[in-house]
Formats: structure tokens, C-alpha cells, sequence
């Protein structure tokens, strides 16, 4: 009714009208068309302040953007960043974090060692802190620093770089991860003796084999004959065993001194014993003297009876001459093993679940020391075993030919190796991965030695820079290729603890990709930190 009322006027004489129809509408239309300017006065007010907001951002980014880059370099972030500090915070954050927990992790294992040590001469004097820590008898010290270097400076070296490449690229790619893992391989230099680096370069290239097979097998483009046959793992791990017990015995400069020293503290057979064994197979004169010497020694009596300097074999009376039975003294090996190595072991598997997962001994520590006690006997077991199979052939060849041959400590060393079935399933693959670069270790020494490969200078480095960028490259990009073990110790060590992981602002469509990769190997790595440690043995701290 109003509106028709409205237009009648209209049409009447608009422009003398017009008060008198503006005094003619209704209240109720007047107070609707206040409501209307009402609200879009308010619109115009918000609308001003977005852009006042836009613009003092803009500003306030142009000011800081000229005048002030190298402070936001220092203190800012990157907006690809997934860390919640800044770029330098991190990367100096993980690299203490890092240090920390892999000079206590060092440390650690060191202090058990010694305790042990105590208390099988004196039990109470475990007790005394003197005894325990003085620095005379403890020489941890130089290597627990380097061995934090290399942790730490690695972690630090590898954030610091990859955060300038984000900025400097303004994109995250995976040669971002590869690059940055490479430069900071460097810290490997830490470690000053340069055999120590050349084991553990070859156990990276050996990881890197890993993840590149599982990863072409995943994507059906290559995989061995017979990968499906689940003792793959076993036989590898034998392979490898049987080149290093052959090495152990005629060629022992090409094993790591720190290897040889743990295979001829553990081993049943006594250094003078093997000078005359591989004496005997190189058809060379046999040095009696040295051997009677140590039969002397050991027995109080001359021998071994009828050995002549061209003998063809080393009876059973020159390798174990305090024990006559042959199956007494394999007995006797076995235990004498496990009894050496069982603190080992225990400290090993320990100390490093301590410190890596402080907040989850906390919570349930007789567990904890239950499951590594566990863990432990079973390794012990598996050594013990290996040491008594490997006695084990030995003395039954010379039980039953009288002729000696080097193959016989291949094949002992390959059958010794199927002690492996005594560990956990997962155990196995670690330790064919573990042995395998002590046997190409073992051939690159007679390669170079005999010119076939060039002794080129810090090529150890290098192979450990490479590899380690490859490590980083799968890691971020193809988790799954890892073993959990690698890659739990890798996110342990990488992520820093008590800081938050933002999500990037930015959204590369490749960013998307590797961020959804992320939660997923955060939610693996919880529950895989209990085995990390578990698995944490003397691969991470070789040379004890
Ligand atoms: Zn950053
Ligand atoms: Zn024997």
C-alpha cells in the first residue's frame, strides 16, 4: 500500500513534491532506510580499516625488507620453515641437543663399562664416585666430544644449510635435503682417525643401497631373484661373516684395528696360535719357538707334541692346549664369551634407551631394564653361538683331514654366521647391514694395496658426504624405504625437542606432498623409539 502511494505522488510534480512526500512516507519506512545507511556506513568503516591494516603491513614489511634485512635474516624464519624459532635458534639448538645426547649417550655406556669392571673385582666398590669417574681410568672424554661433534655438528651444519637454501632458492625441493645432508657429511672430520671413517662411510653407502633396493623394488623396477625367500637377511649376514673370519685369519691388517681387537677378545683362538696357523697354510716354515712358548704358558708343559716347522696343520693341542676334549673347550669358549660380552651388550642397549627416551624411562624404568636385559642376553646368546659353531668346525676339521685349507675358515666363518636365527627377526637385517661394510672394508684395504683402486685422500669423506646425502634424500622423500631403526635415530636426533613444529604458510603443491609424509613418520617414530635404542648397538659406537 505504501510503495503505490509513493509512486502516485511521484508521478503528481517530483520536484515541488518532494518534502511534502518525504514528510508523507511512513515511520516504519523511515526507520528502515536508516538501518540501510546504518549498515552501510559500517561496511565503508570496515572496508577503510582492511585497507589501513594492508597497507601499515606493507609498510612495516618495505621498512624491514631495506633497512633491516640482516637482522631478519638473524632472527626471523622462513616462511617454508616448519621449525617454530628462528632459522639460527634451530640450527644452534639442535646442534647442542645433539651433542649433548650423544656425548651422554658416550659417556654413559663408558661409566657402565667401568662399574662393571668394579664389580666383578670388588662388588662394593661401585660405590665409590673416585673410583667410578677419575679421569685416569676413565678416557672417555676426547671421544665422547667427537662423537657429540659429529652428531651434533652434523644436525646443526644440516638445519643451518637447508634454511639458507629455502631462502636463497625460495622453494623446497628434495635436492634442498640432498645438498644440505652432503655439506654437512663434513662433520665426519670430527672422527680423526681416518679407518674409522672409511667404516662408517661404507656403512652409509651399504644404508643407501638399502633404501635405493627397497625403493626400486617398491616401484617394481628391479629386485633380486629370490627376494621373497625370508633368510635373505641370514645368508647376506653369512657372506659377509665368512670373508671376515677368513680375513681374521690370513688377513688380519685388512680388518679395522678396533674390529680385530673386538673378534680377538672374543674368539676363542689366541694370536700366537693364528701366526702359526696362516705360517702352516702359506707353506712357510712354522715358528715353534713362539708357539711352545704360549703352549708353555698356558699349560706349564712344552708342546704342541709332533709339530714340526713343516707341518700341514695346526693340531687341536696348538690352538686350545689347556683343554684336551675338544668339546670341553667349545663349552668352555661359548660361556667365556657370553660372559665377556653379556655387559657389553647390556650397556649398549641400555644406556642409549636412557638417554634418547629420558621422559619414558621415567615412566616405567623396571620395564625399561627388563626389556633390555632381554635384549641383551639374547644378543649375548647369538655371539656366544657364533664363537662356539666357528671353534666348533675348526676342530672338527682337524678331528677328521690332516691336511689344513684356507677355504675351511671361510666355510666355518659362513656357518658360524647362521647363529643370526638365535636373534629377533628385525636384529638380522641390521647385522648383515653392519657386517657387510667390515668385508668390503676388508676388500677395498687389498684393492688399494694391490693398485687396483687409487689411494685417493680423504675419498672416505667425500663417500661419506654422498652417502649421507642420500640418507637425507630418502628420509624426507621415501621414508618407508628406511629401516625403522635409521630412520627413528635420524628423527631423533633431527628434531629438537620442546619446540614447536609449525605448518608451512605457504602451500607449494610440493610442499603438501612432503608435509603429508611427515605426520606419518612422527606417528612411526613413537612407538619405533623404544626399538631404536633396543637396536642402538655398536654400529652407532663402533671401535668399543
Ligand atoms: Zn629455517
Ligand atoms: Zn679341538
Amino acid at each position: 500500500m505504501t510503495a503505490r502511494r509513493h509512486g502516485l505522488g511521484g508521478g503528481g510534480g517530483a520536484a515541488t513534491l518532494g518534502p511534502l512526500v518525504l514528510n508523507a512516507i511512513s515511520p516504519e519506512e523511515r526507520a528502515a532506510r536508516l538501518t540501510l545507511e546504518k549498515v552501510e556506513a559500517e561496511n565503508r568503516l570496515k572496508e577503510a580499516e582492511a585497507r589501513l591494516r594492508e597497507a601499515i603491513e606493507e609498510l612495516h614489511f618495505r621498512q624491514t625488507g631495506t633497512t633491516d634485512a640482516s637482522s631478519v635474516a638473524l632472527s626471523g624464519r622462513h616462511p617454508l620453515c616448519q621449525h617454530g624459532d628462528s632459522c639460527v635458534a634451530n640450527a644452534v639448538g639442535s646442534l647442542c641437543q645433539s651433542f649433548l645426547l650423544a656425548y651422554g649417550v658416550r659417556v654413559g655406556i663408558g661409566v657402565l663399562l667401568r662399574a662393571f669392571k668394579l664389580v666383578k673385582k670388588r662388588p662394593y666398590s661401585v660405590l665409590d664416585l673416585k673410583l667410578l669417574l677419575s679421569e685416569k681410568d676413565l678416557i672417555v672424554r676426547e671421544e665422547a666430544c667427537r662423537t657429540g661433534l659429529l652428531f651434533g655438528g652434523f644436525t646443526g651444519m644440516f638445519h643451518a644449510i637447508r634454511c639458507i637454501l629455502r631462502r636463497t632458492r625460495d622453494k623446497e625441493t628434495p635436492l634442498n635435503g640432498f645438498v644440505a645432508g652432503t655439506i654437512a657429511g663434513l662433520s665426519v672430520l670430527s672422527l680423526d682417525d681416518s679407518s674409522r671413517r672409511r667404516t662408517f662411510a661404507l656403512y652409509l653407502l651399504a644404508r643407501v643401497g638399502q633404501c635405493a633396493y627397497n625403493s626400486a623394488k617398491a616401484k617394481n623396477k628391479f629386485h633380486f631373484w629370490g627376494s621373497q625367500w625370508s633368510h635373505g637377511d641370514t645368508l647376506l649376514f653369512s657372506l659377509a661373516c665368512a670373508q671376515i673370519m677368513y680375513a681374521y685369519v690370513m688377513r688380519p691388517e685388512t680388518l679395522p684395528d678396533s674390529y680385530l681387537e673386538f673378534i680377538s677378545k672374543t674368539g676363542p683362538i689366541a694370536k700366537p696360535t693364528l701366526k702359526a696357523v696362516r705360517e702352516s697354510l702359506r707353506g712357510g716354515p712354522i715358528d715353534i719357538v713362539a708357539l711352545s712358548a704360549f703352549v708353555l704358558k698356558r699349560t706349564g708343559m712344552p708342546g704342541p707334541v709332533g709339530l714340526k716347522p713343516d707341518s700341514l696343520i695346526i693340531p687341536c693341542s696348538g690352538v686350545h692346549p689347556q683343554t684336551v676334549s675338544c668339546l670341553a673347550h667349545n663349552s668352555k669358549a661359548t660361556r667365556a664369551t657370553f660372559r665377556k660380552t653379556f655387559p657389553l651388550y647390556l650397556s649398549l642397549t641400555f644406556v642409549p634407551y636412557v638417554v634418547l627416551n629420558i621422559q619414558k624411562f621415567m615412566h616405567s624404568p623396571i620395564r625399561t631394564f627388563w626389556n633390555a636385559f632381554k635384549s641383551a642376553s639374547r644378543s649375548t646368546c647369538f655371539l656366544s653361538a657364533f664363537v662356539g659353531i666357528y671353534q666348533g668346525v675348526i676342530c672338527l676339521q682337524r678331528n677328521i683331514v690332516s691336511k689344513d685349507h684356507k677355504l675351511v675358515y671361510f666355510f666355518a666363518g659362513a656357518c658360524a654366521a647362521l647363529s643370526a636365527l638365535i636373534e629377533k627377526k628385525s636384529r638380522r637385517t641390521e647385522l648383515a647391514l653392519y657386517t657387510l661394510p667390515r668385508a668390503a672394508d676388508s676388500l677395498w684395504y687389498i684393492l688399494v694395496n694391490r693398485h687396483l683402486l687409487p689411494n685417493i685422500k680423504h675419498a672416505e669423506v667425500a663417500l661419506f658426504c654422498l652417502c649421507m646425502g642420500g640418507i637425507m634424500y630418502y628420509h624426507e622423500h621415501e621414508p618407508d624405504t628406511m629401516a625403522p631403526f635409521l630412520r627413528g635415530l635420524i628423527t631423533r636426533f633431527l628434531n629438537r625437542t620442546g619446540t614447536p613444529v609449525l605448518p608451512p604458510a605457504l602451500s607449494y603443491p610440493y610442499v603438501s606432498t612432503s608435509n603429508s609424509t611427515i605426520p606419518a613418520q612422527k606417528d612411526k617414530s613413537q612407538p619405533d623409539s623404544g626399538k631404536v635404542a633396543e637396536k642402538l648397538n655398536v654400529e652407532a659406537f663402533q671401535g668399543l
